[in-house]
C-alpha cells in the first residue's frame, strides 16, 4: 500500500543522513520532497501543509542542524510525526461490547466492503474473545447481499438472523435485537444497506436503524483506495452518525494510502481496523506504529 511513498522518503532521507552537516536550507529542502511525496500518495493538501509545518518547526531548530547525526534526527522526528498524524485508540481493536447483547452498527457505502468486514469483524470477535455473535443483515434491497451474510456466517460458524422476506430494516434491527438477548449473544453486528452515492433515503434509514438499535460502536467501513474520497466518505456519515470509528478496506491493494494518513487529521475518527484481503481472517487492528514503521521502511 505505501511503497511508492515508502521509497520516495527512503531516497529523501538516504541524501540526508549521508550529508554530514545540515543548513536549515537543506532541512527545508528536504521536506518539500517529503511533501511532495505525501500528495502524491492522496495525502489532502491541508493535511500535508500542516505535516510539514510542524516537522519543521522541530527539526530546524539549532539543536537538530548542530547535532552529530541530523540527519538521523530529522527522519526521527518525521517518523515521531507520522505516528502522531495516524494516531488512533490505544488499543484501536477493542470494541466497547460490555454489557450483552452489545449492537453494533456497520455502515457505509456498497461495494465498500461492508458485508465481508462484518463477517471478519463476526469471526474475530467468536475466535479470538469466545464471544457469541449474531450477525443480521439490514439490506432489505439486495437479497443477494442478505444471502452473502448467510453464507459467511456458515463459513465461520457464526449465526445469522433468518431472513423474513418484506420486513423493513428497522424491522430487522428490533428482531435482532430480541433474537440477541433471547438467544444469550453478547454482540451482534447489523449490516446496514449501502449504496453507490451517499443520499438523504440512505442516511434516513440507517438513521432510523441507529435510533431503534441504540449502537455501543458504529463502524464506518471504507474503501482504503479510494483516497481522499475515503475521508470524504467518512466525515460525511461522520456528521450524520455519529461513527466510532473506521474501518479501511483493501489495504492489502496497490493504493497510495492516502486515506490512512488523512483519516484522523480531517474527520478526528480513528481507525479501528484494516482490511487485507477477501478472506474472513483477512481482517488487522490498525497499528499506526507498524503503519509508520512500514512507510519508512
Ligand atoms: P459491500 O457491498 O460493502 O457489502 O461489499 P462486500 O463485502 O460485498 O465486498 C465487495 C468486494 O470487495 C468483495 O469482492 C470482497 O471480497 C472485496 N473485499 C472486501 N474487503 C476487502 C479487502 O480488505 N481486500 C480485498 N482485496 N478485497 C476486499
Amino acid at each position: 500500500m505505501f511503497e511508492n511513498l515508502s521509497e520516495r522518503l527512503s531516497g529523501v532521507f538516504d541524501r540526508l543522513t549521508k550529508q554530514g552537516s545540515l543548513s536549515e536550507d537543506d532541512v527545508r529542502a528536504a521536506l518539500r520532497e517529503v511533501r511532495v511525496a505525501l500528495l502524491e500518495a492522496d495525502v489532502s493538501l491541508a493535511v500535508a501543509r500542516d505535516f510539514i509545518k510542524r516537522v519543521q518547526k522541530k527539526a530546524t531548530g539549532a539543536s537538530v542542524t548542530k547535532s552529530v547525526t541530523p540527519g538521523q534526527q530529522v527522519v526521527k522526528i518525521v517518523h515521531d510525526e507520522l505516528i502522531a498524524m495516524l494516531e488512533g485508540e490505544d488499543d484501536a481493536g477493542a470494541l466497547k461490547i460490555d454489557n450483552p447483547p452489545a449492537p453494533v452498527l456497520m455502515v457505509g457505502l456498497q461495494g465498500s466492503g461492508k458485508t465481508t468486514t462484518t463477517a471478519k469483524l463476526a469471526r474475530r470477535l467468536k475466535e479470538r474473545e469466545g464471544k457469541r455473535v449474531l450477525m443480521a443483515s439490514l439490506d432489505t434491497n439486495r437479497p443477494a447481499a442478505m444471502e452473502q451474510l448467510a453464507i459467511l456466517g456458515t463459513q465461520i460458524g457464526v449465526d445469522t438472523l433468518p431472513i423474513i422476506k418484506g420486513q423493513s430494516a428497522v424491522d430487522i434491527a428490533k428482531r435482532a435485537k430480541q433474537q440477541a438477548t433471547l438467544g444469550g449473544y453478547d454482540v451482534f453486528l447489523l449490516d446496514t444497506a449501502g449504496r453507490l452515492h451517499i443520499d438523504e433515503v440512505l442516511m434516513d434509514e440507517v438513521q432510523a436503524v441507529r435510533d431503534v438499535a441504540n449502537p455501543r460502536e458504529t463502524l464506518l467501513v471504507v474503501d482504503g483506495l479510494t483516497g481522499q474520497d475515503a475521508v470524504n466518505v467518512a466525515a460525511e456519515f461522520d456528521g450524520k452518525l455519529g461513527v466510532t470509528g473506521v474501518v479501511l478496506t483493501r489495504m492489502d491493494g496497490d493504493g497510495r494510502g492516502g486515506a490512512a494518513l488523512s483519516m484522523r487529521a480531517v474527520t478526528g475518527k480513528p481507525i479501528r481496523f484494516v482490511g487485507l484481503g477477501e478472506k474472513t481472517d483477512a481482517l488487522e487492528v490498525f497499528d499506526p506504529k507498524r503503519v509508520a514503521g512500514r512507510i519508512l521502511g
